[in-house]
Parts: structure tokens; sequence; C-alpha cells
């Protein structure tokens, strides 16, 4: 057994991979290192990498500007306690945060991982009402096929069957679950559509605190995109009903759908936003809960006066100082331009899968591109297919979907689309 091998036994014998059983015999591939859009392989492979790890690594792997603002920010120090204390770089990301955001958001609570800042933002919810005098609204009110993260409060909201909540009934929170919006980005929408959000609001009002949904695309829980009209009516509904509005742009956020955040597309402001994923370009695990001076102040200032949550890791100054060049770095490129450009390459070298008898349809939105298939894909087959044809694709369900890294060429999403489509047409076999 050579010490590849000899790794990967270990791995199938003590490691828990995300979404996997321990006992499973699909593969795990040993990644030994990573440039651009490529990964390599323990064997020597290479493969072009379609997922961005997923969604995070928006400047591509080993970037040198973020490997020096993690280099310099070491120099000085890896951590310290937030505690009472602060650091230039979480002040200079806070403030660069509030300055993208939509206007009214002001206030930034950082923490570790994208389900941790919903939890701080269904928390935020709870505790303003209560400064509100409005103790009841406690339940949360979220969209069918959405997807919010895998801790409790964050597995409360998620899609009841796609979350398994069945699995989980007796310690879950019960929540409010409205019809998915209909699919498309540019179907219009119409006043049916907004009826199951209406009545519930109308109904529990009293009792909800905050609607969350991932704007304009939902993400891991089925990878639809809808109407920012729906959106913009949610946000007037919310406030006709005395409802938060939560945006999770976890996934959605820092240009992938073709905004800067997804919440653009309709001109709303929410009253707490969740980013994280490629906050940081990939390279470590942040996220952010950003909220109103109102929301801030009124929380601040109602019992117990103070913001119940405080990670140990809060504002890591390594993710701080990389989330910080991460960001100038997009922002100091033509990135709508180059959005568009990877829009374009993905719709021409997905156009073929259309002719797929498998395919039921092919959509791309951003720097995002699906092909959903008729029925749930082998994954056990399909992605030691795509290894072989030298691409990391790893698809869900009905869906094949790429979130290639924004600095992929043409040429490469061209030979990453061919691949797909090759793929696809054997597996239909
Ligand atoms: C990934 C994701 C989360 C959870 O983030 P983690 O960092 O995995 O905890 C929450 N919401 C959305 C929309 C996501 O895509």
């Amino acid at each position: 057994m050579n010490d590849t091998q000899k790794m990967q036994e270990l791995d199938a014998r003590h490691v828990w991979h995300p979404y996997s059983a321990t006992d499973s015999n699909l593969p795990v591939y040993p990644v030994v290192s990573a440039h651009g859009v490529r990964l390599k392989l323990a064997d020597g492979r290479e493969l072009l990498d379609g997922m961005a790890s997923w969604w995070c690594v928006i400047h591509g792997y080993n970037h040198p500007r973020l490997n020096q603002a993690i280099t310099d920010q070491l120099q000085d120090m890896a951590h310290v306690m937030f505690g009472g204390l602060t650091h230039p770089k979480a002040v200079a990301l806070a403030t660069k945060l509030v300055d993208i955001t939509p206007a009214t958001l002001q206030s930034v609570f950082f923490s570790d991982s994208g389900s941790v800042s919903v939890e701080v933002a269904m928390k935020m919810a709870i505790q303003y009402w209560h400064a509100k005098g409005k103790p009841h609204k406690q339940h949360f009110a979220s969209l069918r096929h959405g997807y919010h993260g895998d801790t409790f409060a964050a597995m409360s909201v998620c899609d009841p069957i796609t979350g398994m909540h069945s699995l989980f009934a007796d310690s879950l929170s019960q929540q409010f679950f409205i019809d998915a919006p209909p699919a498309g980005f540019d179907r219009p929408c119409s006043d049916a559509d907004m009826h199951s959000l209406q009545q519930t609001l109308q109904q529990h009002g009293e009792q909800i605190a905050a609607l969350i949904l991932e704007p304009v695309v939902q993400g891991a829980g089925g990878m639809r995109f809808y109407a920012p009209d729906y959106l913009r009516r949610a946000r007037e509904l919310c406030n006709e009903y005395h409802v938060l509005l939560i945006a999770d742009e976890i996934a959605t956020g820092f240009g992938r759908t073709g905004k800067l955040f997804a919440c653009e597309h309709a001109d709303i402001s929410p009253d707490i936003m969740c980013v994280g994923k490629s906050l940081t370009g990939g390279y470590l695990t942040l996220a952010a809960t950003l909220t109103t001076s109102e929301i801030s102040h009124t929380i601040s200032n109602g019992d117990p006066g103070i913001f119940m949550h405080g990670p140990t890791f809060m504002a890591n100054p390594l993710a701080c100082a990389v989330s910080l060049a991460s960001i100038e770095l997009l922002l100091e490129t033509d990135w709508q331009e180059n959005i568009q450009r990877i829009s374009r390459a993905l719709e021409q070298g997905l156009a073929p899968c259309r002719e797929l008898d498998t395919v039921q349809q092919v959509r791309i939105l951003g720097a995002i591109g699906v092909v959903e298939m008729k029925q749930s894909v082998d994954m056990k087959r399909m992605v030691p297919m795509f290894v072989e044809a030298g691409i990391w694709i790893r698809p869900f369900g009905k869906l094949v979907y790429l979130m290639p890294p924004f600095v992929m060429s043409d040429k490469d999403i061209d030979t990453l689309t061919s691949a797909v489509h090759s793929v696809l047409q054997i597996y239909s076999h």
C-alpha cells in the first residue's frame, strides 16, 4: 500500500465527510494542492474545478494577493479574543460590508460559519421583538425549497422534506412554511404567487418574528431561480404585517448572481442580512450578520440590554484580513462584466445538454449553471465519470450544477461544459 492508499484507508475508517456515511463506498479523492481553477489529486491528475468549493473560492485557489493578506496578518497576530478588544481588520471589514450592502444595514456581527450567522439573525429578530414588547414573536416563516444551514435553528427553517424534519421532529421549533415562489427569474409575479405568504403573515403574524429567505436563488434546496418581483412584494408584505425580513445571502452574496447582493435585483433592503461562503474568497471560515441601526439600538436598549451571542473565534483576524483583500480584489475588477462573460459561456457550453433525453431543464443565472435531470443522478456512477473527464463537479438529487471561480477563462469554461455534456451523454445510455 502506498502513502495515498494508506491515507484513503484511514479516511474511510475514521473520517466523516459532509452528508455521508462512514462505511459508504463512495469515492473520496485526496487533493494535495490547488492553484487557480485546478485541483491537484494525489495521483498527479488535475481537475478543473466547477464548484469553487461550494460557491466560496471566487478568485481561485492560491491567489497571491489573498495569500499575502494572510501572511501579513500572521506577522501581527493570528487571533485575539473579541470581547472587550477590537482590531484593525475587523473594523475595516465591518466598515466595508456596511458600505457595499444595502444602505440601511449598519451593524455587523461576525461569526464562524453561515449556519451560525443564521442562528444569530434569528436571535436578533426574537430579541428585537422582545425589546418592543412582543415576546410572542418567536417563530419564523420560510420558503419551501429553502436552505439555511445545518444547526438546529437554521435547520428548522430549511425545507421540511429535504431537511428531514420528521427525523428531528421533537427537537425542532415549529415554523411556518410558505409555498416556494414559482420557478423562473423572468417569470412575472402574480397575486396568486403571493397568496401563501400573505395568508400566513395575516393569520400568524403575531407569532412570527421574521421571514427568512434566500433572495432570488434558492441554492442547496434545489438550485431554483425566482422572480425579483416576488422578493419585492415579500418585502412589502413583511412591512404590512410587522414581520422582519432576513435575507440569507450566504450563497448569493459577492457577485454570484450578477449583482453584488441578490437583494439588489429587487432593489430592496432586508432588516437583517447574512453573508458567508465567498466572504473570505474561500480561504477561511467566516460569516457575518448585518442589521439596521433601529434593530441594534432596540436590542441594546431593551431587556437584557445586550445581544445574547458571542463566539470564541469571533472576527478572527486572519479571516477578516483575507475577507477584506477578497472584497477589494473583487471590487477593483469589472466584476459585473466578468459575471456576464461567465454567464454567456455557461449558456453556450451547456445549451447542447438541452438536447439530451435525460435532461429536464438547463438554466443559467449569473455565474450559476444548472442542468436539472429528469431523475436523481447516481453519484456513485457519475462523479467518477466527471473525474475521468478531468473536472470536479458534485451533483445532488437531480441537479448537476456549475459555479466556477470567477477567474475561470472562457476556454476552461468550454472544457468544463463540454466535459459535462459528454459525461451526461454517456451516462444517459
Ligand atoms: C451554505 C449555506 C448556509 C450554511 O453555511 P455554512 O457555512 O455551511 O454553515 C446557509 N445558507 C445558505 C443559503 C447557504 O448556501
